[in-house]
């Protein structure tokens, strides 16, 4: 599943709504910078905290509209949906998942593979250029560092 990444608008409203809710399950009552007269401890049967609550939630939606899908949905559907295997499910933290170590540890092998590559040619009857591919790499290779040694080779006659 793909969907929109979140955007910095979005993790902020995110962080503040986190913020929001980590007062809430505190027992504190949620406040913005700037607040001296907000009650310290949150009153669910007071209808003002209430209102307060609400207002700061819906100020998130107001400032990034669609963030808990971005950033939420984004995490728990598309960061740790196991088949897009992109987190390692083994493990408790956020870690990669370890086939892109896999995929690294492939890539180093074909690199040394094609470095061990020794710059000969077969040699053919009557001057005739052998087809295998580790030849025609070897000719790919010379001819490209030919071209990157003459970047601007003069034409003939110029
Ligand atoms: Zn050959």
């Amino acid at each position: 599943m793909k969907m929109t990444k979140a955007s910095e608008k979005d993790i902020d409203a995110a962080g503040n709504a986190m913020s929001v809710l980590n007062d809430i399950s505190s027992g504190y009552c949620p406040a913005r910078d700037g607040e001296d007269d907000a009650p310290t401890f949150f009153d669910p049967d007071d209808k003002a905290h209430l209102r307060k609550f609400y207002d700061l939630m819906n100020a998130t939606l107001d400032a990034a509209p669609g963030w808990p899908g971005r950033v939420i949905g984004g995490m728990c559907y598309v960061i740790l949906f196991d088949k897009n295997e992109i987190v390692d499910p083994a493990a408790d933290t956020l870690e990669i998942h370890p086939r892109f170590a896999a995929i690294e540890a492939q890539r180093d092998e074909m690199l040394a593979a094609l470095q061990s590559i020794k710059a000969v040619e077969h040699v053919l009857p009557f001057g005739n250029l052998c087809d295998c591919i580790q030849c025609q790499f070897v000719r790919a290779r010379s001819a490209g560092i030919k071209a990157r040694a003459t970047p601007t080779a003069p034409q003939e006659g110029s």
